[in-house]
């Protein structure tokens, strides 16, 4: 007998969707649900009470992280884990982040209506603050629970307003138990719309998310000297927007060569900023990302080299200064292996790919085998009311996610 294939249900799932999407609602489709507000508080109670529905063991962690347990054949095995955040930006879609955690509840809900057992147990999350639109930084709940944050200090961080994260857990009354953090993570899964154009101009299903890019950013300062725009002669000048555009024109050329390098000058500001002064100072910031390290860290390499020769040629000066660097984290290729099965059997095009943006899934990474799948934006936009998803893509999204956590549920080892 062949076996039948199991299928999420679209109409449940999108109906889910669309009563988060009420809570914090914007005028133009979007959501306001900033982390720990009362909008946060109201979505939380709305989730508990489906994932209680569903027959999952919630609890709630010393950060706001809220669990779903779905008890497995053996429950001494560490669970699988996948989720994302139902917190949004103060004009944010109805997908980002909340797919992830919806469409978990999805799995769950299919898991229970086709009585399938699994080996290990299966827990969905919801992790807390992911967008840093309310506390900086972002992905503070995923971050403080991979222990790649000090949790006081995560308690203490305040709002713009000067209420702390601790004090706005309590009020809602989402401050749990440490002991209730994950003791153990076989993995983590998490479900994202793309946030970009990618798979939507290559026309694919699903992203099987390799790893979060890495960047560098740096911050060049370029100084010549002022002089008078009408008085001095063109060849007498130590004109800083001068050497500087040409530095910047001579980075794009040299980016342009390198398949999957992206470089921009995002922020620029020249001193002393009068239509009739030669600038003496120009000060650009310097973003660069690339899939391998290796890649990115020869490409700065060779670009301070060039800008220095620059300014050796033009007799004037210039300071580079290191701003950030953050390597690749490269996800479980184990992992990988399984969305790729997972997206075959249920007949989806996909394509394996970087997220340019961070997201729970990196923090989560340093401490279990970890990786994502994306689904079409269209447009490629995010982070405003416009975002938006197609409902076949969504369940294609979810369909997988589905295939992916039956399978890893039921693996002894990676
Ligand atoms: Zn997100």
């Amino acid at each position: 007998m062949t076996q039948q294939l199991v299928r999420i249900r679209p109409d449940r799932l999108m109906k889910t969707i669309q009563q988060s999407a009420e809570i914090g609602k914007l005028p133009n489709g979007g959501i306001c649900r900033l982390a720990l507000t009362e909008e946060d508080k109201e979505m939380r109670e709305l989730f508990r009470r489906w994932m209680e529905e569903s027959g999952l063991d919630v609890r709630v962690d010393d950060f706001g992280n809220m669990y779903g347990r779905r008890r497995g054949k053996n429950n001494n095995l560490p669970p699988v884990l996948v989720g994302s955040h139902l917190d949004t930006q103060p004009k944010g879609g109805k997908f980002d982040g909340i797919l992830g955690v919806l469409g978990a509840l999805e799995v769950i809900r299919t898991l229970n209506d086709f009585g399938i057992e699994t080996e290990r147990p299966i827990e969905i999350v919801n992790f807390t603050n992911e967008e840093g639109a309310r506390f900086q930084p972002a992905m503070l709940g995923s971050g403080a629970m991979a222990e790649v944050f000090n949790k006081q200090t995560v308690l203490h961080t305040k709002d713009q307003d000067g209420f702390t994260f601790g004090e706005e857990l309590e009020r809602i009354s989402y401050k749990g138990l440490q002991e209730h953090r994950p003791s153990e993570i076989f993995c983590f899964i998490e479900l994202h719309i793309e946030q970009g154009p990618v798979l939507e101009n290559e026309r694919k299903a699903i992203g099987v998310v390799t790893g979060i890019q890495g960047m560098t950013w740096l911050e060049a300062t370029v100084s010549g000297r002022t002089s008078h725009t009408g008085t001095t002669p063109m060849k007498r000048r130590k004109d800083a927007v001068r050497l500087a555009s040409r530095m910047i024109t001579k980075m794009y050329a040299l980016a342009e060569g390198i398949p999957d390098l992206l470089v921009a000058v995002g922020r620029i500001s020249a001193r002393p900023n009068v239509i009739n002064t030669v600038a003496d100072e120009v000060v650009f910031s310097v973003d660069i990302r690339h899939p391998k390290n290796h890649i990115r860290e020869q490409f700065e390499k060779t670009l301070k080299e060039e800008l220095s020769m620059m300014t050796l040629v033009e007799e004037m000066e210039l300071q580079i200064k290191d701003l950030d660097r953050i390597g690749t984290e490269p996800f479980s290729a184990e992992i990988i292996e399984v969305m790729e099965n997972a997206a075959v059997t249920q007949g989806c095009s996909y394509k394996k790919m970087i997220s340019g943006a961070g997201h729970d899934a990196k923090y989560v990474n340093r401490i279990a085998p970890t990786a994502m799948l994306f689904i079409p934006s269209i447009n490629g936009v995010s982070h405003c009311e416009e975002e938006f998803s197609e409902a076949d893509d969504i369940e294609k999204g979810v369909g997988v996610l589905f295939e992916t956590v039956l399978s890893l549920a039921n693996k002894q080892t990676l």
